[in-house]
């Protein structure tokens, strides 16, 4: 049912599923929680572990503590790489600087480096569909600097140039709008029509499954809410998703204390989602807003389910300690 035809007097959230954690964001928090336990405070963590402040908050008040760059971590110290994944440069520089570490990069990233190793391998010149800085991205690209170019979204096709236009194959960030990346994808293809696509999707099942349900939801919303932090990928994502599907208007907030009392203003359907590295707690506290203001009537928009799950990082099963201490006797 459309928005024009709902009881303007009704107040509801559509509230979509699947949101929140997949399971590579849930693997790499309970690696640190798991690593924090098991070899007790100061445990570094190189980037934030996830892309979400009350994540990255909680676990500083754990005892982890987050660094910019592997060379801040003092030797013979644990060190968990996040979820998006580091180029092989940073595990060597660990390595020098005798750190014990615990790689908590997604495998769906790590399918990806795969991917690219292998093609540079083979000699293929790599267009890493993805966002200039993001540090999936610059993991990737560090795997084979000298066979992959950067491609920005489809306005930086024109400027893509390549050895060989018969030896071509795009692959991507894992947390893209699928829909957009097509379209970047079919400008490569008129540019360099012999182009190969990789053996699987790189755009990963949660990022697909989130966009799938935030559009479904945003064709019947007047506002739609993600909750997500600014720098998170996949949640930035969803909100460029759900107003391309129709939402009158749609806003990425932390928390519940972002949202703005003016969006509410001649709103019937509010639609909720988020992104793949929030945790439950803080869409709790977004439905409990929206109750407190007449929108207490929430119906689940569920397109498909979720039953992913990954093992933990395997150095999770080893004693790290000792092994960082035996790397700094020599
Ligand atoms: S968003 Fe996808 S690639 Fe990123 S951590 Fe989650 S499952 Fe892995």
């Amino acid at each position: 049912m459309g928005r024009m035809a709902e009881d303007p007097g009704r107040r509801r959230v559509l509230l979509a599923a699947p949101r929140g954690y997949c399971a590579g964001v849930d693997r790499a928090v309970i690696a640190v929680e798991r690593a924090l336990e098991q070899y007790g405070p100061p445990i570094y963590v190189r980037h934030e572990i996830v892309h979400n402040k009350y994540v990255v908050r909680t676990l500083e008040r754990k005892g982890a503590v987050f660094v910019d760059e592997t060379a801040e971590v003092p030797e013979g110290e644990i060190v968990i790489f996040s979820a998006h994944g580091v180029s092989p440069e940073v595990h060597r520089e660990a390595e020098r600087g005798r750190l014990a570490t615990i790689d908590a990069t997604c495998p769906l990233v790590t399918k990806v480096h795969k991917e690219a190793v292998r093609f540079a391998e083979a000699d293929y010149d790599i267009l890493l569909i993805g966002h200039e800085g993001h540090e999936e991205v610059i993991g990737t690209s560090g795997e084979a600097p000298d066979h992959i170019t950067l491609v920005d979204g489809p306005d930086d096709v024109a400027n893509v140039e390549v050895r060989d236009p018969e030896k071509v194959v795009w692959l991507s960030q894992t947390t893209l709008s699928v829909d957009e990346t097509m379209e970047t994808v079919e400008g490569l293809r008129r540019r360099f029509p012999l182009l190969v696509s990789p053996p699987s999707d790189d755009i990963c099942y949660a990022t697909q499954n989130r966009q799938t349900a935030i559009k479904q939801v945003a064709a019947d919303a007047d506002l739609v809410l993600v909750v997500g932090s600014k720098n998170s990928s996949n949640s930035v994502r969803m909100v460029e998703v759900a107003l391309g599907a129709g939402a009158g208007a749609a806003h990425l907030v932390d928390n519940a204390e972002e949202i703005r009392e003016e969006w509410l203003a001649g709103v019937s359907t509010v639609g909720l989602s988020s992104g793949a590295s929030v945790p439950e707690v803080l869409v709790d506290g977004v439905l409990a807003w929206l109750a407190e203001r007449g929108f207490g009537d929430v119906e689940v928009v569920q397109p498909m389910r979720e039953h992913i799950q990954f093992s933990l990082p395997k150095e999770l099963r080893r004693d790290l300690r000792a092994e960082a201490a035996a790397k700094v006797r020599g």
